[in-house]
């Protein structure tokens, strides 16, 4: 049966948040109401945007589009307006689902009492069909959206559960956004297993730290910045039998921390390319080979190329980007190229860095290219580069270095207009010249190399 949600019992728990907890016939009530919904309004829409913050809601909203076989086209919410408009262009999409609380300058309808759950029967999905759309950042610093299949969805929950356990009797705790690829997988994961979700608005410390406590609550995905935090505030292990860690490296001092409390971290490499994780270091090998990403999940394989790039073939690898086939990684033997370094010693994986000059910080990607663009509109800023800074919390903060005279407000005033918050540069340095080769690129390297000499 080519559904992504499989029968479960009426009355079991599918969907618990803070304002309101949903069973499965409730969740698949509302879903088809809004299914109902959007056939009304735009029955010929294909692409459904929905840009909204983690709510019972969001998951009312995927499956509904998911249930009527449109293509779901998760956006970010820390996106500047015009960071939005462009992403809605790239992919295409035809009707935007927004949250009541964001406000957007467009034409809006309403779910009403007109809607009814009519049940209908939810499409059947075949395996190369393409369910969602995921941005994911650009070398170039324009956004790329990376098909997802039915395939790619099926393959990694169903590789999910077989080498780490999912199933009716868990709760998994979802505190990171649901537009990125981690969050929205416990969704797929939780309507084909029957686990069920408990949804958070956003990441609070002290409420994670509750629910652990005191809602027997099993699997939950971090980022490192993450766990960091909640192991700073107490975190035991309860009833925990997953700590899924990736989205970036994990330190080492945290994975040591985690072993001493005994909680079951699972350290995974993954990417939106490849519909979640596709290596993950169980709990139980995590000491004996600390700093690795651990085995490829099969049927997945990976290796490592002549430049020492990890390159990734199975079923959960994307078909390419959409419209952007330009972008797309491929080798002529079908593998992926995944830009990241690594080595492989006895089937695991230690991933070493960037091949590009992604920076990552606290799980989002942010690729200098966007940053500098930006900056270089400023009156005064004659010359630009941005690079990644380590950073003990967010593993890395983009710092700019900049050429020229200018108004440091005027900069702050653009990028606030332009780029989420989280790529705004942290630090600014006053060069008289950046470190560029013959041919005029810049080597960004050795801008990294002054930063380390200049900061240590
Ligand atoms: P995203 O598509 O946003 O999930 O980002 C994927 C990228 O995050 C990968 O290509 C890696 O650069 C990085 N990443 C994910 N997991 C790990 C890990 N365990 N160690 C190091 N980098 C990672
Ligand atoms: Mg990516
Ligand atoms: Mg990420």
């Amino acid at each position: 049966m080519n559904r992504y949600v499989t029968q479960h019992p009426r009355d079991a728990m599918a969907l618990v948040t803070a304002s309101g907890s949903l069973t499965w016939a409730e969740l698949s009530e509302e879903s088809a109401r809004l299914a109902h919904f959007l056939n009304r309004i735009a029955p010929e829409a294909r692409h459904i945007g929905l840009f909204a913050a983690n709510s019972a809601d969001y998951v009312v909203a995927v499956h509904a589009v998911q249930s009527l076989g449109k293509v779901l086209v998760p956006l970010n919410t820390r996106l500047t307006m015009s960071e939005l408009m462009g992403q809605i262009e790239t992919a295409d999409v035809d009707v935007l689902l927004v949250d009541e609380s964001i406000e957007l300058p467009i034409a809006q309808f309403e779910v009403t009492s007109r809607d009814e759950a009519s049940l209908t029967t939810p499409h059947e999905w075949t395996d190369d069909e393409v369910m969602s759309l995921m941005f994911t950042s650009g070398t170039t610093g324009r956004a790329k959206a990376v098909q997802q299949t039915f395939g790619n969805h099926i393959a990694s929950a169903e590789a999910a559960k077989a080498h780490l356990g999912y199933g009716p009797s868990d709760q998994m705790l979802i505190v990171t956004p649901l537009f990125h690829m981690s969050g929205l997988a416990q969704v797929y994961r939780s309507a084909r297993f029957g686990s069920t979700l408990y949804v958070e608005p956003k990441f609070d410390i002290a409420r994670t730290l509750e629910l652990i406590a005191t809602e027997r609550i099993t699997h939950i995905s971090l980022v490192a910045v993450m766990l960091k935090r909640l192991l700073e505030a107490g975190l035991l292990r309860h009833q925990l039998r997953l700590l899924l860690v990736g989205g970036g490296p994990v330190p080492r001092p945290l994975l040591e921390e985690a072993e001493r409390r005994q909680l079951p971290v699972a350290q995974t490499y993954g990417m939106t390319e490849t519909c979640s994780q596709v290596a993950t270091l169980l709990p139980s090998e995590a000491l004996a080979y600390i700093g690795s990403s651990g085995q490829a999940i099969a049927p997945t394989q990976l290796r490592i190329n002549a430049e020492g790039e990890i390159e990734v073939n199975g079923p959960t690898v994307t078909p390419g980007y959409y419209k952007q086939p330009e972008a797309d990684a491929w080798t002529d033997d079908g593998y992926w190229q995944t830009g990241d370094l690594g080595t492989m010693t006895d089937g695991y994986l230690y991933v070493h860095d960037r091949r590009s000059d992604l920076i990552i910080s606290g799980g989002e990607n942010i690729y200098p290219a966007e940053i500098e663009s930006v900056l270089l509109r400023c009156p005064g800023i004659e010359d630009v580069g941005v690079i990644g800074r380590p950073d003990p919390t967010w593993g890395a903060v983009p710092v700019a270095f900049t050429v020229g005279a200018f108004d440091i407000d005027e900069a702050k005033q653009l990028l606030h207009d332009r780029l989420a918050t989280y790529k705004h540069p942290k630090a600014w340095v006053a060069v008289d010249a950046l470190p560029r080769n013959a041919n005029g690129k810049l080597m960004r390297h050795r801008l990294k190399e002054a930063d380390h000499d200049s900061t240590r």
